[in-house]
């Protein structure tokens, strides 16, 4: 049959050559899409762990298994990057220090802020300003902790000055002698 077999050798060199090509291309693309998964995933990881080993495990993790390792190192890997985990720690520490800066009063429970010196709701007096420094002192205080201003004599403390120290006489070099012991 001649008629059948003039172009059978031809069509199948052409179809095993394009094979071929095919082939070549559909190994360059992995080729390709392999090295880019491997600088993604070293990417990833290098802004999400500090970790050395980490980061070499996920590399070779995706670099052995090409997409499985992948798959596996997507589900596994630190779920923040460092930059969010670091956002997140000032987000609390700053909910923390708001938390901190607020009070309720005593008697209503209205949130009061800790400048205050009454409630603006019961009027409970809150805190008492120094008379001295101005400063917002608790009412219990006696004394300004700041300025040392005595708001309130105490009666029961005599208010004579407390007298400074004597100075020590402070010779280098040698040791002072104790003092006789009769
Ligand atoms: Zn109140
Ligand atoms: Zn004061």
């Amino acid at each position: 049959m001649p008629s059948f077999d003039f172009d059978f050798q031809g069509l199948f060199e052409r179809v095993s050559s394009f094979l071929q090509v095919a082939a070549l291309a559909l190994g360059a693309l992995f080729a390709a899409f392999w090295v880019a998964m491997i600088v993604w995933a070293y990417r990833d990881i290098r802004a999400r762990s500090r970790d050395i080993f980490a980061q070499i495990l996920a590399v070779l993790l995706v670099a052995l298994i090409p997409v499985i390792g992948l798959l596996l190192y997507l589900l596994m890997r630190p779920k923040d990057t460092l930059a969010e985990a670091y956002d997140r720690a000032l987000e609390e520490e700053a909910l923390l220090q708001s938390l901190e800066d607020r009070a309720n009063c005593p008697k209503c429970h209205t949130r009061v802020e800790k400048d205050f010196i009454l409630c603006p709701v019961c009027y409970t007096g809150l805190k008492k300003p120094c008379v001295e420094c101005g400063r917002l002192l608790a009412l219990e205080w006696d004394v300004c902790p700041y300025c040392g201003h005595a708001s309130q004599p105490a009666p029961a403390q005599p208010t004579q000055p407390v007298a400074a120290p004597a100075p020590v006489p402070v010779t280098v070099g040698v040791t002072p002698s104790p003092p006789p012991t009769a």
